[in-house]
């Protein structure tokens, strides 16, 4: 079984070639780095997951946490993965040096988690939902929480949850009923029932610090009355040394599909009537400073879906090479010695479409860095630009790659043939851990309405605009070799603009359950848009790498030709399944909204 997680060729042209990563560095934010310490923390990152997290990756998935009553057990190799990571400054990665991290951008710390992810998903978890969480202390949480709090779990001493989720309120936060009472303290007393929170318990570190979302007592209705609480499992003392346990109770845990080294927990707080909550910002702004959260999650979890299907596209790679099955339909000699299955058209459709979205997925996931790098280093008015580009395609960045990613470890199966389909191969793993994607961090059927109902009219369709303004910047600097994908991708961007404004008038005259209803076609309608784009991008310049290698480069040509191969593939193979979206949307069709439920 091949130790290859992603193609380190490929992530090298996608942020150096297509998304220029080292042009960041000639930015204040990022000016202590250059190319070569780029390429360390890369080299880094891939080093660590293939020694740490690779090995017990599947150990992991056949001996899944444990909870005997009173104490959750999990692997060894979690913990020691985990301070592999801390240690080498990752759980801080994103931080300035003089806040003790090392000031990496956005787009290159994505492409060092993404080796972490492709590696083991489960246990990368643990450090992610750390980072996640101390971020958003570090960016809504007051000093004293954050000199409590943030060092440990910088440090990676202390772990952290998002804890949003309950049995009656997933897709709908708005329906959450964990309450917060004041105290006469200034803290808060919490009480509720949280599921599905991803490392929730265990033991890997001393404490567990989850961001917890609840309603203070009298709040508004709805998502306005949500407010977001610090809850640690141990509470601190004064001096910030560990104290008493807090009233958080681990009920049980999850068994799963997929992902199953990552603890999922049901948790009650305050079944004691003790759960000491500290308030995150203002009251009744939670869910705003949730999402600032959720957001960098939704993108993570792109980034994960992609890197997880990178994985298997790379194993059944390696399979097809060496398992020898069949002759050409042409051979008529029973008696020739078979070839391997990567000599036969079918097989190469598969791993050609698993090529296609794997590697669209990553740069779509790695593009979203490069936007958020720029909304926090560019001058003002790029700045700007980037963030409302970043908003309108945060769903499709969450969606294309977790629908995409499963698809390709779908056919990772299919092309191991009765091998992909055991338990005996790794691939079946790929797909079960990349099932959760499309579900959590929002379902793909909310990231649509969110796109659709939302993000596709924020500043009167500014982040359309941007897109296409881009769009049309690729298509008129592509060289001529791609005149066939340019006229594709421009008589595209034409009908996305059409249908988006017959869904405006139809959300006007038919009101928006109509118009929404067939809001998972126009995200799939978009986000093949956005993709094809990020094909044309790579191609683009790959093919202007072509022609500036010496041809006795066998490796540079092979991978160059292999870029424009997918991007062809991506443009005859792909493309055209988005008119059937084109025409659902631009005919306005009722079909799902009109079938009854007593009809089923
Ligand atoms: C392994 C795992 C890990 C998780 N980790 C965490 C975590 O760490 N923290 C946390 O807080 N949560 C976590 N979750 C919860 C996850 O975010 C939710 O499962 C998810 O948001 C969906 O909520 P639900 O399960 O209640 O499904 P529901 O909301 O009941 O949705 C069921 C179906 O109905 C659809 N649907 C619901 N409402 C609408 C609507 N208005 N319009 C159209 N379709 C709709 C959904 O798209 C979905 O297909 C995790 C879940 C899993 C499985």
């Amino acid at each position: 079984m091949t130790d290859q997680l992603l193609n380190e060729r490929d992530l090298d042209f996608l942020l150096f070639d297509v998304l220029k990563a080292d042009s960041l560095c000639e930015r204040k934010a990022f000016s202590d780095h250059n190319r070569e310490s780029l390429t360390a923390a890369l080299q880094t990152a891939a080093g660590i997951a293939r020694e740490y997290l690779l090995p017990h990756n599947r150990l992991l998935d056949e001996d899944e946490p444990q909870f005997d009553g009173k104490t959750v057990s999990i692997r060894p190799e979690v913990k020691q993965a985990m301070t592999a990571i801390a240690d080498a400054g990752f759980l801080a990665g994103r931080e300035s040096q003089e806040e003790g991290g090392i000031a990496l951008p956005e787009t290159v710390m994505l492409a060092c988690m993404a080796y972490f992810m492709a590696a083991n998903p489960s246990t990368s978890g643990y450090p992610f939902l750390t980072m996640a969480a101390a971020r958003l202390l570090k960016n809504f949480g007051s000093d004293s929480l954050k000199e409590h709090f943030l060092p440990h779990m910088q440090s990676g001493r202390f772990s952290g949850t998002m804890a949003l989720t309950e049995p009656q309120a997933g897709s709908s936060l708005a329906d959450i009923t964990t309450k917060a009472t004041p105290a006469d303290d200034g803290t808060y007393r919490i009480k509720g029932h949280k599921i599905y929170i991803s490392g929730g318990d265990h033991e890997l570190t001393d404490n567990i610090v989850h961001m917890v979302l609840a309603k203070i007592e009298g709040a508004p209705p709805g998502v306005k009355g949500i407010s977001l609480f610090v809850v640690p499992k141990f509470l601190l003392q004064e001096d910030g040394s560990l104290g008493e346990r807090n009233d958080v109770a681990l009920a049980g845990l999850f068994h799963k599909l997929g992902y199953r080294g990552t603890t999922s927990t049901a948790l009650n707080f305050g079944e004691k009537g003790c759960c000491v909550g500290y308030l995150i910002g203002e009251p009744h702004q939670g869910l705003k400073y949730m999402f600032q959260m959720m957001n960098e999650a939704r993108l993570g979890v792109g980034l994960g879906a992609a890197s997880i299907g990178y994985r298997g596209y790379m194993l059944s790679l390696d399979y097809a090479k060496g398992r020898p099955q069949g002759r050409p339909a042409a051979s008529r000699d029973p008696l020739a010695a078979p070839v391997n299955i990567i000599e036969h058209a079918d097989v190469r459709r598969m791993l050609l479409a698993q090529k296609a979205y794997c590697e669209g997925a990553l740069a779509l996931t790695l593009y979203g860095g490069r936007l958020v790098d720029d909304i926090s280093s560019a001058p003002q008015a790029e700045a700007e630009e980037a963030q409302t580009l970043l908003d309108l395609l945060t769903p499709i960045m969450k969606a294309w790659p977790s629908e995409y990613g499963v698809k390709a470890n779908d056919l990772a199966i299919q092309v191991y043939g009765g091998a992909g389909y055991t338990r005996e191969y790794p691939v079946e793993q790929c797909w079960r851990d990349n099932r959760l994607n499309p579900i959590h961090e929002g379902t793909n059927g909310i990231q649509a309405l969110d796109l659709l109902g939302r993000k596709v009219w924020q500043e009167k369709g500014r982040g359309l605009t941007i897109l296409h303004k881009r769009i049309q910047n690729t298509l008129s600097s592509a060289p001529p070799e791609l005149e066939v994908e340019v006229k594709k991708l421009d008589a595209l961007i034409k009908q996305v603009a059409a249908a988006t404004a017959s869904i405006g008038a139809a959300m006007q005259q038919a009101g928006p359950d109509v118009a929404l209803s067939n809001a998972a076609s126009y995200l799939h309608l978009v986000g093949h848009t956005t993709v094809a784009w990020l094909w044309l991008m790579q191609a683009a310049e790959a093919q202007h790498l072509l022609k500036t290698t010496d041809a006795s480069n066998e490796e540079a040509v092979s991978f160059y030709s292999g870029k424009l191969q997918a991007c062809r593939f991506f443009y005859r193979h792909e493309l055209p399944l988005v008119q059937r979206d084109v025409d659902l949307l631009m005919s306005g069709d009722t079909t799902t909204m009109d079938m009854q439920a007593n009809w089923f």
